[in-house]
């Protein structure tokens, strides 16, 4: 029966009949060790001592019967297998020791037969313990393996799906609290993915699980889900199970909600592509710094070499005519080299003050206030009328009955007009010269027109490049520096404006500057609309109420 040695105690007052059994347990089993209790308090004490794998109990015993020990030991141990003996015709004491918990009886008969059956009995009950002992592990290791499992599901933040091998979810466990979906678990049960899950999914889950059946690896794979309001974006990883024919039976799918980290990453990506532009944006105003400032390096060293130039014209000639004047003692022709010097010395004076003049523009709107115009040309007509009368000119200022106003730097703006008139005036031998200030809705137009000497086509593009003179006005020595205009054009330029001229030979020039206004007419009264009432407020800020 290949049994290992049991440990069979044996409670019997009779040492006659616990020899019976004794002999006929260890028959077959030369192994078994069998133990012998006279009385039931020995019984007790016994088990407590040792661990016995049956105990055979006789019915009757002086002082605690069977009934009674049977009970003492239910109460110590379920675990112990006991076999109750009783006597023939008492059938009754039997069931109620089955209902006391002991495993089996066995009615002892004058022959001796229950002997034989004895050891069956025993060693049944004894494997029947062994049998509920390992079903009881098996069922504890599995609870503890389920147990194990649900924990650590718990603690994931992920859903899980289980697919059996049709593809119906066998089963699905979400996180509580996460449910970005509101789907139960009742929703996908026996259903399909196919049916269940969107097409960009389910076709994912398809190719995943081939590639995993390819592989034999996990296959992870991310896909968006949208719902009414939000987006949502998982991560899924999936693992094919097989049976144990190493057939497919299903996949396994861990799928974590990543929107949040989606989400981030997302605006981390922004803000890089706004760094990005950024930085180019940056990158492009630097490069254009860069080129303003080789430009202007350019146009330093260009100034210089003028000015070199434009100073070296007035030396020659002092030095030439100083050389003449000492080798020629000639009365006429000294009082002819001294007009010429003296021509060249207020070339050179007026070179000098226009250099000073236009090395000391500021740049930039910061001196910038409101400067009405006509003032402007009242004051620069007023300063220039006693050189054009005597010069035989006209010099008249004509303006609308607006007065308009523009917002810039006062000396900038006498400069301007004062080169105007004077150009006028000096290019003008007889004649008129004309100042007129006209405004249009965002404009203030300047025209200072005369009957003069005119300037030929070919020069119109040149007079206001520095120190351009034109091939007339040099013959006609009448002075100048060719700097005016340049300087005129550079300050109606920072005063966001323009300039052009018209011009015939013989007949006559107009210069056209073009300012914006800074008291636009649409400004002077606002309406603003209030709740309670209506409030006009005037440009100078008071109100009105209705
Ligand atoms: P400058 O008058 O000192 O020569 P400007 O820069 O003021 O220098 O003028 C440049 C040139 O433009 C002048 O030399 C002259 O040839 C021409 N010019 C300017 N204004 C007039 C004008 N009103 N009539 C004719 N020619 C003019």
């Amino acid at each position: 029966m290949g049994v290992n040695a049991l440990n069979i105690l044996v409670i019997d007052d009779q040492k006659h009949d616990f020899r019976l059994v004794a002999r006929a347990l260890t028959r077959n089993n030369k192994t078994c060790k069998v133990s012998w209790a006279k009385r039931g308090e020995d019984a007790i004490g016994q088990i407590k001592r040792n661990s016995f794998d049956v105990a055979v109990l006789d019915y009757n015993l002086p002082g605690m019967d069977g009934l009674e020990t049977l009970q003492k030991i239910r109460a110590m141990t379920n675990e112990l297998p006991t076999i109750f003996i009783t006597g023939s015709g008492d059938e009754n004491t039997a069931v109620r020791a089955l209902k006391l918990g002991a495993n089996d009886y066995l009615v002892k008969d004058s022959t001796g037969s229950y002997l034989d059956y004895l050891p069956n009995i025993v060693y049944n009950s004894y494997h029947q313990l062994q049998e509920k002992r390992l079903r009881q592990k098996v069922s504890d290791a599995l609870k503890e393996r389920d147990e194990r499992l649900r924990a650590t599901i718990a603690s994931m933040d992920d859903l899980v799906f289980v697919i059996d091998k049709n593809g119906d979810f066998m089963s699905y466990y979400q996180p509580p609290g996460k449910n970005p979906l509101s789907a139960t678990p009742e929703f996908f049960l026996g259903q399909s993915y196919h049916q269940i899950l969107p097409p960009h999914v389910s076709s994912m889950i398809d190719g995943a699980m081939e590639n995993a059946w390819n592989t034999n690896e996990p296959q992870q794979f991310e896909y968006p889900l949208d719902s009414a309001r939000n987006k949502f974006w998982f991560s899924a990883k999936l693992t094919l199970r097989k049976d144990k024919y190493n057939q497919f039976n299903g996949a396994t799918i861990v799928v974590r909600d990543i929107t949040e980290i989606k989400q981030a990453a997302e605006l981390l990506q922004s803000y890089n592509a706004e760094l990005e532009k950024r930085v180019q944006e940056r990158t492009l105003e630097l490069t254009k710094a860069n080129k303003r400032l080789q430009e202007l390096d350019r146009l330093k060293t260009k100034l210089i070499d003028d000015l070199t130039h434009e100073l070296r014209t007035p030396i020659t000639n002092f030095k030439l005519y100083l050389d003449l004047i000492q080798r020629n003692k000639d009365e006429e022709k000294f009082e002819q080299y001294h007009e010429v010097l003296v021509a060249h010395t207020n070339r050179l004076e007026q070179l000098i003050e226009d250099i000073v003049k236009y090395s000391q523009m500021p740049s930039g709107s910061a001196s910038f206030s409101k400067i009405y115009i006509n003032r402007i040309a009242t004051q620069v007509i007023a300063w220039h009328q006693p050189q054009t009368q005597m010069a035989g000119v006209q010099l008249t200022l004509e303006t609308d009955e607006e007065n308009p106003v523009c917002f810039g730097n006062e000396q900038q703006l006498i400069t301007m007009m004062t080169n105007l008139v004077k150009n006028g005036v000096n290019y003008t031998p007889k004649g008129k010269v004309t100042v007129r200030v006209s405004s249009s809705e965002s404009h203030i137009l300047i025209e200072v027109s005369d009957s003069g000497i005119g300037i030929p086509k070919n020069e119109l593009d040149l007079i206001f490049d520095r120190f351009y003179r034109g091939q007339q006005v040099g013959q006609l020595t009448i002075p100048g520096s060719g700097i005016g205009l340049a300087l005129t054009k550079e300050i109606v330029l920072q005063h966001n404006g323009d300039i052009w001229v018209e011009s015939k030979p013989n007949e006559g020039t107009t210069f056209y500057i073009s300012l914006p206004r800074a008291d636009l007419k649409g400004m002077e009264l606002k309406p603003v609309m209030n709740q309670n009432r209506d409030i006009l407020i005037n440009f100078d800020g008071s109100n009105h109420f209705h």
